[in-house]
């Protein structure tokens, strides 16, 4: 079995990544910029922003991050994304979720300028996705659909099945593996028999929240499996994935942690230098 690494696959694309900000640099005299915005002291999203930052530094991109307490009114953001938006130094601009009640999460997706949406939520780039135009990707699923590649890359024909239909995950990685002419199933809450769709996959991606709901006995033998899920619970942090079960029957599992999530970051990076290089043209 394959196990796919994540956080090898995020440090070679890390690297890449450098060497191409070199490149940017020399040919405009400038490198892509990422400003994040972050509401709130909760502590997974200053753990999130804080290494997002980090990994910026890393491969030579400016970085910077806004901070806001709790409180802060909607408009004062809203008033912050526009000036970004006008900014020639930020190339991408990124407000950390989940955020408090009184602030509008659409209304600050909408506000963002398509072309600087590192995170691809923007409804314009989810139309553009889906119709297999150019667009910013949602990075989580942009990391999937690359570690998929680096284990198969013909997809052509492949049948997938999508565990979990979020904006977030389930549909832009349905329309990735679309767009690499798989057969997709997208099955969710209410799919009948989920062990029965996930049985005729050859890639699955679990992308729902439940600790270990992929069984064993739920994979095809040789089957490419992706473990997006993040489950805190008593044994630990697992995914939605039972590893130890389906390692035995798959051709390349991901594992939690160190599969999805550090290639995640990786890619947030990849499209911040993407936007930066759209806006050159
Ligand atoms: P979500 O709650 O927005 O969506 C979950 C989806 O799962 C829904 O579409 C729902 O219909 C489906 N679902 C629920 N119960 C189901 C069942 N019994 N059978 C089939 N489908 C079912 O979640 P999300 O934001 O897509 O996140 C999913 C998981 O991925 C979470 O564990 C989250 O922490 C993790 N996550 C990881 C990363 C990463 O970088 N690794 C990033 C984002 C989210």
């Amino acid at each position: 079995m394959i196990l796919i690494d994540g956080k090898k696959a995020a440090a070679e694309l890390r690297e890449e990544l450098k060497k191409e900000v070199i490149q940017l640099k020399e040919k405009y005299n400038r490198v892509p910029g990422l400003t994040v915005i972050l509401i709130g002291d909760m502590a997974p999203s200053q753990i999130y922003v804080r290494n997002k930052e980090k990994s910026a530094n890393e491969v030579g991109l400016k970085s910077e991050v806004i901070k806001y307490p709790d409180s802060v009114e909607e408009k004062t953001v809203l008033k912050k994304i526009k000036e970004l938006n006008n900014d020639e130094n930020v190339s991408g601009i990124l407000v950390q979720l989940p955020l408090p009640k009184h602030i509008d999460k659409q209304k600050v997706i909408e506000t963002i300028i398509p072309s600087k949406d590192v995170d691809g939520f923007h409804p314009m780039n989810v139309g553009n996705l889906s119709s297999g135009y150019e667009s910013s990707v949602p990075c989580t699923p942009l990391g999937c659909y690359l570690m998929i590649k680096k284990v198969e890359p013909n997809l052509s024909g492949k049948k997938a099945v999508v565990v979990g239909r979020s904006n977030l995950n389930g549909k832009p990685m349905t329309q990735l593996l679309l767009k690499e002419n798989c057969t997709v199933t997208v099955t969710h809450s209410r799919t009948k028999d989920l062990k029965a769709e996930c049985l005729e996959a050859d890639i699955i991606v679990a992308a729902v929240g439940i600790p270990e709901l992929v069984k064993g006995d739920w994979v095809k033998k040789d089957a490419i499996v992706i473990d997006v899920g993040i489950n805190k619970t008593e044994k630990g942090l697992v995914g939605d994935v039972a590893f130890d079960e389906v390692s035995k029957v798959a051709k390349a599992l991901t594992p939690v942690p160190g599969g999805v999530g550090p290639m995640t970051i990786a890619c947030l990076l990849k499209n911040t230098i993407e936007c930066f290089k759209r806006s050159q043209i």
